[in-house]
Parts: structure tokens; sequence; C-alpha cells
């Protein structure tokens, strides 16, 4: 989509074109078919990334981040949602929740984040706990000044093993009006703390390489020092960010389905049967309509959210929204890609399974399109009282 960009957006956008041209599209092949990035390779992303400036350029400037606005960082994440999680997450993006951070938890966590010393996790979901997270079984209890950690996660995923994870656990029980409700606090757990366990979980088809972990806790003790924020304000403190963590996955989603469009658009151009470019079918010429006329609406539904955010209005049900509309195009994009690509369309040697594979995790993870549904409706329901 053509969109108005100020001289340092278009040289924010140049860069990081040439850095994906240079660093990442080289390697997209090898990485699925293997289904890893070697560390090597990781860490040579990271690297140019810092001296290219874009290492935690989603942090502000007074942490040593690159400050940029959430225009700009819009911009930068529909770019890299072309090219595959697993290659453009070692260009750290540390989650916004570290800026919780206060006392030594700057120089211990934050700060080594925003320099690539040190790379953290977000561990919410567990077996039992997916979308109904207040199921969540991970429990912390206080013994004297310290706190012990029992429970599990899956399903937490990041480019490589991490230094430390971000846990969420319950550590009490609220009566509020609507019944009693889980106190869930989140803790800074060092990987090698006596009790903390970490492997590498199963394998997903979407974004091979990228890495999904299973953590589990037994008696791990640890001190106030590790409780992020405020003891039992774990969800108001993740609900800050994950907002524009839904907006950040629509972006990636436009990226991603306006590099299959143009493949589609070539082969339909390209590709002849009964004498003529199958684009001009009526069949294979409106699937392209379709295409553009949803790729459209999923960009300027993100600008909307992003111009929102800027003026502090954005509201959960406007970032849920985003979430379905770009998770679900970029499905039907993939889709009818493969379909007009006919039998080649689902060829190893071609991208476009790929991208195909890649796409379909855009619904599920950091909630799913029901759970965003959920989140519209109540925001519909609610002022009506019900
Ligand atoms: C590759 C990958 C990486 C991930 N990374 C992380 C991470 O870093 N950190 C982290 O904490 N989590 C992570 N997740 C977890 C992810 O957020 C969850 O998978 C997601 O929230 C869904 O939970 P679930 O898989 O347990 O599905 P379930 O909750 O079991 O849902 C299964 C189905 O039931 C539907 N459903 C459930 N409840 C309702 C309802 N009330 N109404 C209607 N439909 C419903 C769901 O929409 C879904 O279709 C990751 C997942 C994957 C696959």
């Amino acid at each position: 989509m053509e969109m108005h960009l100020d001289h340092e957006q278009k040289m924010l956008l140049d860069t990081v074109k040439r850095f994906m041209e240079e660093e990442l599209y080289p390697h997209e092949e090898e990485v699925d078919r293997t289904g890893r990035v070697p560390l090597e390779l990781g860490r040579q992303i990271e690297k140019r990334a810092i001296d290219a400036g874009l290492y935690s350029a989603n942090l502000p400037e007074d942490v040593g981040g690159g400050g940029l606005g959430y225009r700009s960082l819009a911009l930068m994440e529909r770019e890299y949602g072309k090219t595959s999680h697993a290659l453009h997450s070692w260009i750290g993006r540390p989650t916004e929740i570290l800026l919780a951070c206060e006392g030594d938890q700057i120089e211990e966590y934050l700060l080594p984040c925003v320099r690539a010393e040190k790379r953290e996790l977000f561990a919410l979901t567990e077996p039992e706990a997916g979308s109904d997270i207040m199921s969540m079984k991970t429990t912390a209890r206080r013994d004297g000044d310290d706190w012990i950690l029992n429970g599990s996660k899956h399903f937490i995923s990041g480019p490589v093993m991490p230094d430390f994870a971000i846990v969420f656990a319950a550590t009490g029980v609220d009566e509020t009006p609507r019944g009693e409700r889980k106190r869930i606090t989140a803790f800074l757990v060092d990987v090698g703390t006596d009790g903390f366990d970490i492997s590498e979980g199963t394998h997903c088809v979407s974004y091979r390489g990228y890495h999904t972990f299973e953590m589990s806790f037994s008696d791990v003790r640890l001190g106030a020092r590790h409780i992020l924020g405020e003891e039992g304000r774990g969800l108001e403190l993740s609900g800050k960010w994950l907002g524009m963590g839904r907006v950040w996955v629509g972006a990636t989603c436009c990226g991603k389905a306006e590099r299959l469009f143009g493949m589609a658009a070539e082969w339909a151009a390209n590709r002849k049967q009964f004498g003529k470019p199958i684009g001009q079918f009526q069949a294979t010429g409106f699937k392209l309509a379709d295409m553009a006329i949803e790729m459209k609406a999923a960009d300027l539904m993100v600008m909307n959210a992003v111009e929102n955010a800027e003026k502090g209005t954005m509201s959960d049900a406007d970032a849920a929204m985003v979430k379905v509309y770009c998770s679900e195009m970029l499905n039907r994009v993939a889709d009818n890609t493969v379909q007009i690509y006919g039998g080649m369309g689902l060829m190893e040697e071609l991208p476009v399974q790929r991208l195909w594979r890649d796409s379909r995790l855009e619904r599920i993870w950091d909630g799913t399109s029901e759970i965003q549904r959920h989140i519209i409706t109540r925001s519909i329901l609610r002022p009506l009282g019900a």
C-alpha cells in the first residue's frame, strides 16, 4: 500500500529492507529445511542489527533503545513479517514489560537485554492453561521474605535458550464483585536457578527454527527482588503491553500478505492455461482483487490503531480487531496464493508453501481469533450491562 512517510521513516524502511536483503532472506530456505538457525548465524544477525541501530528499536532512548514511535515500529514490523520469525527474532525487540524493572533489576535484567547481553522469554501459557489463563496452576507461596515457585509452562518461544524468563504465577486469591479471582504475579527467574528446568519443546511447522521451550519449577526459591512490578498485578502489567503486541502481529501479517500477493500476481500473469494467462480467468482475477481489497483494509486498520495508540486512545477491542482481521486476511491471502499456483504451490522448492505454513500460527499465538472475538464482544455488551 502507498504510505506517506516522512524522511526519517523512509530512511528507517531503507535500512530495514537492506538489512533483510543482506542478512535474512538469503538464509530462509535453509533454516526452514533444517529447522534451525545455526548459533553463529543468529549471533551474526544480532551483532549486525546492533551495528545497524535496529536492535532494541522498540525501547525508549533513555534506557539505550532506539526510541522509535509507534508508526515507525509498525513499518518495521510490517517489513519483518515478510520473512521467518526464526530469523527476524534475532533482531531483538526485548519485551516492553521489562520497563517495569526497578532498582537493581534495571542493571540485572533490563539493560543487558537492551544491549543484547541477555535474552528473556515471556512465560504465561501452561499445558492446562492456554486461552483460559486464569486456570494456571503455577503458584508461588510466601516463605518468610521469599517466594517458592512450583508449576510448569509450555510453548514459551524465542530464538535461543534464554538467560531468564518472566514467569507468571498465582500468588493468592482476591475477592471481587464477580467472585474469586487469582492474584497473578510476574517473576524474573534466572536459568540455572535450583529447581528451574528448561528444555526445548516440540517443533512447530510454522517458523521452523524458532524454538518453543518447556519449563518446570520445583520449589524454586525467589526473593522479593525477583518480582517484576507489584505482587498480584502481573496480568495488569502484561495487559498494558499485550495490546500493542497484537497490533505488531497485525503489521507482520500485512507484510507477509504483501509478499505472497506479489508471488500470486506474478504467477497469475505468467502461467498460461487454455492459451492465456490464468489471471485472465475471472475466477483467478477476482481472487487477486479480493486479496488487494483485504490487504488495503488490513493496512488501514493497523495504521488507525497506531494513530489511536499515539493519542493514548487505543482500546483492547481495537487491538483485538486488528489481530483477528489481519491474521485471518493473511490466511485467506496465503490460501488463495496456493490455489493460484496450483500443484506448484505445495512443492517444497518454492517458498509459497513455507509462507502458507508460517501464516497459520498468526491466528493462534498472542491470543486465538476466538479469544480476540470474546474481547470485542465484551466491549460491545459490557456497556449495555450484559
Ligand atoms: C509457536 C508458539 C509460540 C508461542 N509462544 C508463546 C510464548 O512465548 N509465551 C506464552 O506465554 N505463550 C506462547 N504461546 C502460546 C499461545 O499463546 C497459545 O497457544 C494460545 O494462547 C492458545 O492456547 P492453547 O494452544 O492452549 O489453545 P486452547 O486454549 O486449548 O484453545 C484451543 C481452541 O479452543 C478455542 N477456545 C478456547 N477457549 C475458548 C472460548 N472461551 N471460546 C471460544 N473458543 C475457545 C481456541 O480459540 C482454540 O481454537 C505460543 C504458542 C505457539 C504455538
